[in-house]
C-alpha cells in the first residue's frame, strides 16, 4: 500500500535538491545545495546520502515509500545506473547501488525528462491523458513519453530523446556526435547562434542596438522580448524554432498517435510567436483526415517539478 511520504531527489549539473514530498505532491521540507561537479561522483553521491539522511530524520521509516531520483542523461532505470551524464560528466555510475549501501529504503532512478512527463501526467495539464509527450526546452531539448499511462522507457531506457532526432540530414554537428539534431537548432544557445547569423548578414533588427554590437548579450529572453515588441528578425527566429520543433514532433505523432504535447522549460516562454508556427507545422505534417488534433499545451514547470516528479515515481 502506498505510504504517506516519498523523498524526491533532483540531481542536476548545478544543484542537488532533496525534498520530503507527500503523496499529493506537496513539498513538506526541502534542502538544496550546489552540485560542485568538479568534485567527482563519490563526493557528490556522499552529499546526496547525507541530505537524504537529514530528511529521513523527520519521518518514521514506515511512512516512507522510498527515494525517487531524477537525473539528466542516459539512465538505465532497471539497473539504477547512469550510463552517461553530460551535465555531471559521469559515465557508468551504479548510482542506486551506491546509495543503497547507506540508505535502507527502496530507491528509484529515472531520467529527469521522464520524471517531468510523469509529473505532467500525475498533477499537471496532462492529468487524465493516457498518451502524451512532454518536451523540455532549455539549454538542451528533452523528451519524456507516457504511453498507456506509463513512462515509456524503450529497450535500454533511453526512449524520448527528442533533441537528437535528425532535423537536417547534412546539418551541423551536435554534442552527441551526430549531425543535424533538433537540439543543435532549438537548444537555447543555438537559437541565439541562429539569430547572430541573421544579424551578421545585415538583416534589420532592434537587437543590434539593444546589445550595442556585443553578441554575447543576446539571449532567448531578449529575442522573446523583442519579438513581442514586433521586431521582425526576432519573430522570424521564433517562428523558425516552432517550425523545427513541429517537423520533428509531427514525426513523433505520426509514429505514436499521441493525444497531447506538453511543452515546458525556459525557452518555451516565447509564447504565441513560437506556438502558432509549431501548431501550423503540425497541421501540415500530421497524417490523416480524422477529426481532432493533437493538443499542444504550455506548462510553466513549477520550480520544484524535478523533485516532485522524482517523488511521484512511487505512485
Ligand atoms: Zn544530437
Amino acid at each position: 500500500m502506498k505510504k504517506k511520504y516519498t523523498i524526491g531527489v533532483d540531481l542536476g549539473g548545478t544543484n542537488i535538491e532533496v525534498a520530503l514530498v507527500d503523496n499529493k505532491g506537496n513539498i513538506i521540507k526541502k534542502v538544496k545545495v550546489p552540485t560542485r561537479v568538479s568534485e567527482g561522483p563519490d563526493e557528490i553521491i556522499n552529499r546526496v546520502i547525507i541530505l537524504i539522511k537529514k530528511i529521513m530524520k523527520d519521518v518514521p521509516p514506515n511512512k516512507l515509500n522510498g527515494v525517487g531520483i531524477g537525473a539528466a542523461g542516459e539512465i538505465d532505470h532497471r539497473r539504477g545506473r547512469i550510463w552517461f551524464s553530460p551535465n555531471l560528466f559521469w559515465e557508468n555510475i551504479p548510482l542506486v547501488a551506491k546509495i543503497k549501501k547507506k540508505i535502507n529504503l527502496p530507491i528509484s532512478l529515472e531520467n529527469d525528462a521522464n520524471a517531468a512527463a510523469w509529473y505532467m501526467h500525475q498533477l499537471g495539464p496532462a492529468k487524465g491523458v493516457d498518451n502524451l509527450i512532454c518536451v523540455t526546452l532549455g539549454t538542451g531539448v528533452g523528451g519524456g513519453i507516457i504511453l498507456n499511462k506509463k513512462i515509456y522507457h524503450g529497450w535500454k531506457g533511453k526512449a524520448g530523446e527528442l533533441g537528437h532526432m535528425t532535423l537536417f540530414p547534412k546539418g551541423l554537428k551536435c554534442n552527441c556526435g551526430s549531425y543535424g539534431c533538433l537540439e543543435r537548432y532549438v537548444g537555447a544557445p543555438y537559437i541565439v547562434e541562429r539569430a547572430i547569423k541573421k544579424i551578421k548578414k545585415g538583416e534589420k533588427t532592434s537587437i543590434r542596438d539593444k546589445v550595442s554590437g556585443d553578441w554575447s548579450k543576446i539571449t532567448p529572453y531578449l529575442l522573446e522580448r523583442e519579438a513581442r515588441q514586433g521586431d521582425k528578425l526576432s519573430k522570424e527566429i521564433w517562428a523558425e524554432t516552432g517550425e523545427y520543433l513541429g517537423i520533428v514532433l509531427a514525426s513523433v505523432i505520426n509514429l505514436l498517435d499521441l493525444e497531447m504535447i506538453v511543452i515546458c522549460g525556459g525557452v518555451s516562454k516565447a509564447g504565441e510567436v513560437l506556438f502558432d508556427s509549431l501548431k501550423d507545422t503540425l497541421k501540415k505534417r500530421i497524417f490523416g483526415k480524422s477529426p481532432g488534433m493533437v493538443r499542444v499545451v504550455y506548462s510553466r514547470l513549477k520550480e520544484d517539478a524535478g523533485v516532485i516528479g522524482a517523488s511521484l515515481l512511487f505512485s
